[in-house]
């Protein structure tokens, strides 16, 4: 924890030399001591102290500056740190000026120049005052700060960003908090860069303003450019199956960069709980998944890239991967491992919320949220069902939204049990969203109920949706070859009556994860045909590694 902090303001420097002298020989061990010459300068510093979540608690100011007094410095400072001591130095003639202060300006004690020998004049009324302040001292947060609201969709993306990230921080909604004194005061000393949300304030006292998650994924040491230009194996997705592939590759010795451009888990980060993963008879969250196997992979030497991948193309054995930020590196073996995204739901106003109350996917940052509302799940798979039980936790009620008339072929029978005890939880089945309503944020839904035609208009704060979903493979377009829904084609799927693709070269059938690229492979979701389980992701993000070395064999 940083010391508190001990600040003196004299406009005299001999005398500011002589009580910071006096005030670090004794408090040094404990407290940080600064100086200032000028009133104004400090109550800059205490706003920049304040936005770093300092904690000062002493302010010891002379009685006699040109353009401020001690008493006016004081006051003003006592604004912006309200629990801070505030003491005078004085001379003997502003006595009587000292003894007001005292009474009316909130001022806790007065010091008489020369206080020596400080031992006598000085520190047994400071001890008793730092006594004080120490009795209803609370330590301040240390970390990194996210001020924004709770239906911006652009600080919803950060929040998202940095929980996904492990990256711990602590969230100010500026609105809910506006009658908070500490928040009022923190949004003063910002002035006018309060507007500029979200504000994330680092603890080293830098700011980002109007922050976005790539900036800030360089501030806090996430690596968005490679270390080297060329890698043995380059694995586009951090999901399990890339996980996999970065794990097994780099522990057998490949040089492995894994390219992820939102944060390592992929799909099963959003997950709360896992449950049908071998060797975990309790479940795990996927959070808890994605971490282990992260420092897994770093263990064995994986670099991890906060980038997104835009292009891909090929020059003799080399594989080349253009980044967003337009860095290139190239590898021999590339492996495509990035999943699928959401679909879309189509219905008006559904686009224009998204992020203020509308959300795609398990919003873990949003759970907390929604305590003591009532939030609506769209779609009826398991992901659907696990997002209900997570929400159930915090929420006043949560309602699934299914098309059909039950859940029974689309989620799991445990789940379905889990669900089916839940109190909180309701189904409304022959059910789907015909429009979302409101201004800045979710107001109401309008939930058409195809048994009996009618539209219900309901009041909702928060929709999370899960109807299902498609690769993102436009990037590889020209190169790869992909099925008519986007998925990459692998294997025995690329022979056509036993002809292999046009333009492959090699005297070999693609290996099983191979694409039509020699080199190139895919895993896990976005493969054709995959099986949609973390479990089966992380088999062929595996297996494809032995593929990989047979394929370097030969390059
Ligand atoms: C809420 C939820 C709950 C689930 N629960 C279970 C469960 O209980 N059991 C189970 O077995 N399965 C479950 N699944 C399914 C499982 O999570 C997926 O099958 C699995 O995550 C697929 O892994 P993957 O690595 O192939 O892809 P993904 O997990 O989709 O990961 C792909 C990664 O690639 C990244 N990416 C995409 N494009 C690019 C690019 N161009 N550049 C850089 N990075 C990119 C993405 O950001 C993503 O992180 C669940 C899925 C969801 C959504």
């Amino acid at each position: 924890m940083a010391k508190p902090i001990l600040l003196s303001v004299d406009d005299d420097s001999d005398v500011l030399r002589a009580i910071e002298l006096d005030l670090r020989s004794q408090y040094g061990a404990e407290y940080r001591v600064i100086g200032s010459d000028s009133p104004e300068r400090a109550l800059d510093l205490l706003r920049q102290l304040k936005v770093r979540n300092d904690s000062v608690a002493l302010l010891l100011a002379d009685q006699r500056m040109p353009h401020m007094d001690g008493v006016e410095f004081l006051q003003q400072a006592m604004a912006i740190f309200p629990a801070a001591k505030r003491a005078l130095l004085t001379a003997y003639a502003d006595t009587n000026a000292a003894i007001s202060a005292i009474n009316e300006a909130g001022i806790h004690y007065f010091f008489m120049k020369p206080w020596d020998p400080p031992t006598e004049h000085l520190y047994p009324q400071l001890d008793d005052l730092l006594d004080d302040w120490r009795a209803s001292f609370r330590p301040t947060f240390q970390g990194i700060r996210v001020l924004g609201t709770r239906w911006s969709p652009r600080s919803y993306e950060l929040r998202d960003f940095l929980a996904r990230n492990h990256v711990p921080y602590q969230w100010i909604d500026v609105e809910l908090s506006a009658s908070d004194p500490e928040t009022k005061r923190l949004l003063e000393a910002l002035g006018s860069e309060a507007s500029s949300l979200p504000v994330v304030l680092f603890p080293d006292g830098t700011k980002l303003l109007e922050s976005v998650p790539a900036k800030v994924a360089q501030k806090v040491g996430l690596r968005t450019r490679a270390q080297t230009s060329f890698y043995d194996l380059a694995i586009v997705g951090g999901g399990p199956a890339g996980l996999a592939a970065a794990v097994y590759g780099a522990s057998e010795g490949l040089h492995t960069v894994m390219i992820e451009r939102e944060a390592p888990g992929g799909q099963a980060g959003m997950s709360s709980r896992i449950e049908n993963y071998l060797g975990f008879p309790s479940g795990l969250s996927g959070a808890d998944l994605a971490r282990r196997a992260v420092v897994q992979a770093q263990r064995f030497g994986v670099e991890i890239l906060a980038q997104e991948a835009v292009g891909v193309r090929r020059e003799d054995s080399y594989r080349i991967i253009k980044m967003a930020d337009a860095n290139e590196i190239s590898c021999h073996a590339l492996m495509i491992a990035t999943g699928v995204q959401w679909k879309r739901l189509e219905a008006p106003g559904v686009d224009r919320l998204q992020g203020a109350g509308i959300y795609y996917g398990g919003g873990a940052t949003e759970a907390l949220s929604c305590k003591g509302e009532v939030v609506y799940v769209v779609g009826g798979a398991n992901s659907a069902g696990q997002a209900a039980m997570n929400f159930a936790k915090y929420a006043e009620r949560v309602v699934i939204l299914v098309r059909g008339t039950s859940l029974s072929s689309t989620m799991s029978q445990y789940l379905i049990d889990q669900v089916q005890k839940t109190p909180n939880i309701q189904l409304w089945t022959h059910a789907s969203v015909a429009e979302a309503h409101g201004e800045a944020h979710l107001e109401e839904l309008s939930i058409l109920c195809s048994d009996t035609g009618k539209v219900e208009r309901v009041p909702a704060n928060a929709m999370f949706i899960f109807i299902g979903a498609l690769p993102r493979t436009d990037w590889l377009a020209d190169v790869v070859q992909r099925d008519e829904r986007g998925f990459l084609l692998t294997g025995p799927d690329l022979l056509h009556d036993g002809q292999r693709p046009s333009a492959w070269a090699l005297d070999r059938d693609p290996f099983l994860l191979e694409t039509n690229v020699p080199g190139i492979f895919a895993v896990g979701d976005v493969r054709h045909g995959s099986i949609k389980r973390v479990a089966s992701g992380v088999g062929e993000g595996s297996v494809a590694v032995q593929f990989i070395h047979q394929y370097l064999s030969k390059v």
